[in-house]
């Protein structure tokens, strides 16, 4: 394979677990990885400057709000997303298909794809593995999303088996559509519920038709954690060593390591953006609340081990004020300082891979978050 091509290579790893770099068309990225969700060609709240000086690599778009607005003929007319929205890194775009279906009775569902009334004007469409491939090709997307089906848990097994063949029958129409560029990729889903065989069917049958990347569809959708973990440890084995893998929808930094212990490359959530825009900040020390009053005359930083703006400039006090206050810095400050302790996670546990100290520093992750907040004591 030639450097032009995507491919991941790997550079260490610890049980399961591995440090690699995915190379692609818009640069390489260090992964373990995780994805700012960049909705409608924005990381809410953040400039993309911002957003790379928290250290991230890859960020997501939806194809779903994308082709509402601003359209994708739009975007790709103005020169593709990455240019759009500013972002020369690579971008990886899901297929719609999980924002489609859970528009519930705005859409109806067949073999042939998804029809759909949009959420904002009512207007029909269809979204079927041909057009959203197409679709994204517009966007100009670094890595493709199979276009799929996942059903709402808990479901029946005869539910999850067919909604998973069908989403097998459209993955192998959405890779024929598919145009193959250097550096660019087109990642299957694994999907089948909490079913092991299923499972293992989902994935043989997606490793025949033969993708660039396996992402785990299905899961983070309400499943106790254990569970989650459960399905990773049999479903993952069934994925190439060779190639990235990306769990959809995940999650907090307790999931992503864990994970990550289960041979987990890449993953993408809201959870970081969206906890900064309502108060709720994450740290080596678990998460807390700023709105809460005990911050009001706190002038320690959130999170004394973090270099973003939030915590080398500004108090506690001065963010719970801002919350109060209901000024925009409040989100642009705690979220910016949310994905600044993603990325700084995702770097600790890739080091700790490479350093062959994954178990050690697991444990010592898991601990700290477990003991809450910072004494007083550990602050001077
Ligand atoms: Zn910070």
């Amino acid at each position: 394979m030639t450097s032009k091509n995507f491919h991941w290579t790997q550079q260490a790893f610890e049980h399961n677990a591995r440090a690699g770099i995915l190379h692609t068309a818009h640069g390489s990225v260090p992964t373990p990885t995780f994805m700012p969700v960049g909705t409608v060609g924005t990381v809410k709240a953040m400039t993309m400057d911002a957003v790379r000086s928290t250290g991230a690599g890859i960020v997501l778009g939806n194809t779903y709000h994308l082709m509402l607005r601003p359209g994708a003929e739009l975007v790709h007319e103005l020169g593709g997303l990455h240019r759009f929205m500013d972002w020369s890194g690579p971008i990886l775009t899901d297929s719609g298909g999980f924002q489609v279906m859970s528009l519930g009775a705005l859409r109806k569902l067949d073999e042939e794809g998804v029809a759909f009334r949009s959420h904002i004007d009512g207007s029909a469409h269809k979204l079927t593995p041909e057009s959203s491939t197409d679709i994204q090709y517009l966007l100009d997307a670094t890595i493709t999303m199979c276009f799929d089906e996942c059903p709402a848990l808990p479901a029946s097994y005869k539910t999850i088996a067919n909604s998973m063949r069908m989403s097998m029958r459209w993955a192998e129409r959405s890779k024929k559509r598919f145009k193959l560029r250097p550096g660019y990729a087109q990642f299957g889903i694994v999907q089948g519920g909490i079913e092991p065989d299923l499972r293992a069917e989902s994935a043989e049958t997606l490793t025949k038709i033969g993708f660039e990347g396996y992402a785990i569809g299905g899961l983070a959708v309400g499943e106790p954690q254990e569970q989650m973990f459960e399905t990773l440890n049999f479903t993952v084995p069934f994925l190439p060593a060779e190639q990235p893998r990306y769990l959809m929808g995940v999650g907090t930094p307790q999931d992503m390591l864990g994970a990550i212990q289960r041979g987990i490359d890449m993953f993408d959530c809201v959870i970081p953006t969206r906890a900064g825009r309502t108060g709720r900040a994450y740290t080596g020390r678990g998460t807390l609340n700023i709105k809460n009053a005990c911050h009001i005359h706190d002038q320690r930083p959130i999170d004394p081990e973090c270099d973003c703006p939030a915590c080398k400039k500004h108090s506690r006090a001065y963010i719970h004020h801002l919350f109060r206050t209901k000024e925009i810095l409040g989100a642009i400050l705690l979220t910016w300082h949310n994905l600044a302790y993603y990325q700084r996670l995702m770097r600790i546990i890739r080091q700790a891979i490479l350093d062959q100290n994954l178990k050690e520093k697991a444990t010592e992750l898991q601990s700290n978050w477990k003991r809450k907040d910072w004494t007083m004591d550990e602050w001077n």
